[in-house]
């Protein structure tokens, strides 16, 4: 029962987890957490592959318009910025 609590705690830590900014304890948790729930193993592992693909590749093929306008939306005005050098 306490399963979708500690799902639910998990998620709330996780931005900070997947950004290296959690405490060592939090970090452990999660760890835990992870070992034991398929479903925040599937949830961890799609938003982490989504961040290092934000910071490390290329964006797909799309024009630059549509890429400085996604980057605008998403107010990575300096992650573009380092795109056009
Ligand atoms: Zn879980």
């Amino acid at each position: 029962m306490a399963e979708t609590q500690r799902c639910t705690h998990l998620l709330a830590d996780l931005s900070d987890y997947l950004d290296g900014d959690a405490a060592a304890e939090v970090c452990a948790a999660i760890e835990r957490h992870l070992a034991a729930c398929e479903d925040c193993r599937v949830v961890v592992d799609t938003l982490s592959k989504t961040v290092a693909l934000y910071h490390t590749l290329p964006p797909p093929d799309m024009p630059d318009a549509a890429q400085t306008r996604l980057f605008a939306a998403l107010n990575l005005d300096e992650f573009s910025r380092l795109y056009r050098q």
